[in-house]
């Protein structure tokens, strides 16, 4: 169902508000790899609304390798984020980790984001495709390109087809990045798939100087949009500060995002 031989025009995935995500629309979601206080919150906003973003990233539930670091302030995070981008007319994209979150996170998310840890979590994918929300498929951490479309098939098979799909890099031998953002996987998703193609420098490349050039490649390479991550001081954060921009660098990727994507 995902695939085009089925559906051969774009899908769009309307969030309300006018902002919609499809193929023609450039779309930009950013903010912090972690929800951690208002103020950071509020600060955020405050950058995205300067630079005509709409959709601000947040983690309150995070997939942490170690059990010691820091894990999301969890619900209550959530409903203070919502809220707050509410006030100023910002969506949000937020990770659900498990299957028992998605009830409590209903009234407080506008798209539902699955991590590359969860990606063949398939009872999670089960239930994404009964809810009414958006939902943003992350690329496994080792998985293929099939396999990310067999996943998303899961949900949009459940009777959920608000939903896009993020390549996010993969692991491999190289060892210099965190990732390896996997730019293959664009011009061959858009390919195969009717579905909205996001992609997600930060976690594919893992290292702050290099965002931007992958950035603009993903675009060139036919990306529908770019989700990275901002903090107004990333040597600061909470989670992922080494792959988060500041935001003079946020502001300068926004502005040579949106001029390549006219090149295009
Ligand atoms: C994140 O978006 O902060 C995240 C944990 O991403 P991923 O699932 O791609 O590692
Ligand atoms: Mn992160």
């Amino acid at each position: 169902l995902v695939s085009r031989k089925w559906k051969v025009n774009p899908s769009v995935v309307d969030l309300g508000d006018g902002v919609e995500i499809k193929q023609g629309n450039f779309t930009l979601m950013a903010g912090p790899c972690s929800i951690e206080t208002e103020e950071q919150v509020e600060k955020t906003i405050a950058h995205l609304v300067a630079n005509n973003v709409r959709i601000m990233r947040g983690g309150v539930f995070k997939p942490r390798s170690s059990p010691y670091s820091f894990r999301g302030l969890g619900i209550d995070g959530l409903k203070m984020f919502y809220a707050k981008c509410q006030e100023h007319g910002i969506k949000i994209i937020t990770e659900v980790m498990q299957v028992s979150q998605i009830a409590p996170m209903y009234d407080y998310t506008d798209i539902y984001q699955v991590g590359a840890r969860n990606t063949q979590n398939f009872n999670l994918l089960d239930e994404l495709g009964k809810v009414d929300k958006p939902v943003m498929i992350k690329r496994g951490i080792s998985g293929t390109i099939d396999e990310l479309l067999y996943s998303a098939e899961y949900v949009f098979s459940g009777g959920n087809e608000k939903l896009m799909l993020c390549e996010r890099g993969i692991r491999t031998y190289e060892t210099a990045s965190r990732n390896t953002l996997d730019l293959n996987a664009v011009p061959i998703l858009k390919d195969k798939t009717h579905l909205p193609v996001i992609v997600d420098p930060s976690h594919g490349m893992g290292i702050r100087d290099y965002i931007e050039p992958m950035a603009l490649a993903a675009v060139m390479a036919g990306a529908d949009g770019i989700i990275y991550e901002t903090h107004e001081k990333p040597e600061e954060a909470a989670s992922d500060g080494a792959q988060t921009l500041n935001f003079a660098e946020s502001e300068q990727l926004v502005k040579k995002l949106r001029a390549t994507y006219e090149l295009r």
